[in-house]
C-alpha cells in the first residue's frame, strides 16, 4: 500500500477525467489519474474526426484531442497512471482504490469517471470501420452522411430519435429492427412510421458487415425466415444501448436500475462524501465530449470544495 494520501484520486481518462485531472491540477490538488490499461483516453480513441468539440473550427482526430487534454493535465502536474482500478472502499474519510496488479492508493476524494460503453452488434468490421461508415453517435457522425443511405438499428427510443435526426442529411434511412413492432414511445413511433424518408425492415438484423476500408453494404437476414439479402449503405448508426462502467462501484455509491451513478441534482456529488461523479457514467441523455468534459470540471471544482470544508 502506498502510504501517501492524496488529495484526489480520478478514475477515467477520457474527456471527463482529464478534464477533471486539468482543474484539479491547477487548484494544487495533485490528482492521481487512472486512466486503463486498454482504453487510456477513452471512447474518442476509436474515432476520427470530431468536428463538434468547441476550439478546433477544422475538426481534429479524436485520438489527438485527447492526446492534448492529456498533455494539458500532465502540464499542471496530474500524475497519470495506465493501469485499471479493479476494486475502491470509498466509505469513510479515506477512500481507497486498488489496482490489478493488487497494490492500493488511498485519498481523501475520488472522482469517478470511466464512461460507458456502447453495446455492440459483435460483427467482424465494426470496430475496424469504426469511423469509416459505422457509428454509435447521429449527433456526432450525422453531418458526415449528407445525401447518403444510412441504416440505423434497434428498436427503441433512442434508435428512433437517431433515424429521425439523420433524416435531415441522409437521402435515405433504414432502420433495422428485430421484431414486427416498434418499443419506443407512441409518439417517437408515430414520428417515425410518419417520416417519409425513412423504412422499416422489420424482422431484420444485420448478418455481416461488408466493406474493407470503409462501409460498402450490410446482409439482412430476416428473423423469421432466416432469408438473407444485401442492402447497399454507407452509414451505420448502432443504437442498441449503452452500459455504464459502474461493476467497480456495486454496494459503493447508489446507482440507478440501468447501472448509472445517482448523483445531487445541480451537482456531482454521489451519495458518499468526498465521492464525485462525471461524465458518461452519469449521463443518459447528452453523451458528448463537451458534456463529458464540462461535468469533469464540476466534479473536479466540487471536490475542491469539498475539501476545503475538511481543512
Ligand atoms: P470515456 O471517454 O468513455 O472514458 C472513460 C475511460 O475511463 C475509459 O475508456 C477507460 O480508459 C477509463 N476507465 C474505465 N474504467 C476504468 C477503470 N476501472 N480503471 C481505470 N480506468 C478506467 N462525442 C462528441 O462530442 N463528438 C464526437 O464526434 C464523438 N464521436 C464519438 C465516436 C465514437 C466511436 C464514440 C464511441 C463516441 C463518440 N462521442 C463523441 C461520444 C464521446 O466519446 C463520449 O461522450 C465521451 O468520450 C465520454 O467521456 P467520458 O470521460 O465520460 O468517458
Amino acid at each position: 500500500m502506498s502510504d501517501d494520501v492524496r488529495n484526489l484520486i480520478i478514475i477515467g481518462s477520457g474527456p471527463s477525467g482529464y478534464t477533471a485531472a486539468i482543474y484539479a491540477a491547477r487548484a494544487n490538488l495533485n490528482p492521481l489519474v487512472f486512466e486503463g490499461s486498454v482504453t487510456a483516453g477513452g471512447a474518442l480513441m476509436n474515432t476520427t474526426d470530431v468536428e463538434n468539440f468547441p476550439g478546433y473550427p477544422d475538426g481534429i482526430m479524436g485520438p489527438e484531442l485527447m492526446d492534448k487534454l492529456r498533455a494539458q493535465a500532465e502540464r499542471f502536474g496530474a500524475e497519470l497512471v495506465a493501469d485499471d482500478v479493479t476494486s475502491v472502499e470509498l466509505t469513510g474519510d479515506i477512500k481507497t482504490v486498488r489496482l490489478d496488479d493488487g497494490t492500493t492508493h488511498r485519498a481523501k476524494a475520488v472522482v469517478l469517471a470511466m464512461g460507458s460503453g456502447y453495446r455492440k452488434l459483435g460483427l467482424d468490421g465494426e470496430d475496424r470501420l469504426s469511423g469509416h461508415g459505422v457509428s454509435w453517435c447521429a449527433t456526432c457522425d450525422g453531418f458526415f452522411f449528407r445525401e447518403q443511405n444510412i441504416v440505423v438499428v434497434g428498436g427503441g427510443d433512442s434508435a428512433l430519435e437517431e433515424a429521425n435526426f439523420l433524416t435531415r442529411f441522409a437521402s435515405k434511412v433504414t432502420l433495422v429492427h428485430r421484431r414486427d413492432e416498434l418499443r419506443g414511445s407512441k409518439i417517437m413511433q408515430d414520428r417515425t412510421l410518419a417520416n417519409d424518408k425513412i423504412e422499416i425492415a422489420w424482422n431484420s438484423e444485420v448478418a455481416e458487415i461488408i466493406g474493407e476500408d470503409k462501409l460498402e453494404a450490410l446482409t439482412l437476414r430476416d428473423t423469421v425466415t432466416g432469408e438473407t439479402r444485401r442492402l447497399d449503405a454507407t452509414g451505420l448508426f448502432i443504437a442498441i444501448g449503452h452500459d455504464p462502467r459502474s461493476e467497480l462501484l456495486t454496494g459503493q455509491v447508489d446507482l440507478d436500475d440501468e447501472g448509472y451513478v445517482l448523483v445531487k441534482p445541480g451537482s456531482t456529488a454521489t451519495n458518499v462524501p468526498g465521492v464525485f461523479a462525471a461524465g458518461d457514467l452519469v449521463d443518459h441523455t447528452y453523451r458528448q465530449a463537451i458534456t463529458a468534459a464540462g461535468t469533469g470540471c464540476s466534479a473536479a471544482l466540487d471536490a475542491e470544495r469539498y475539501l476545503a470544508d475538511q481543512d
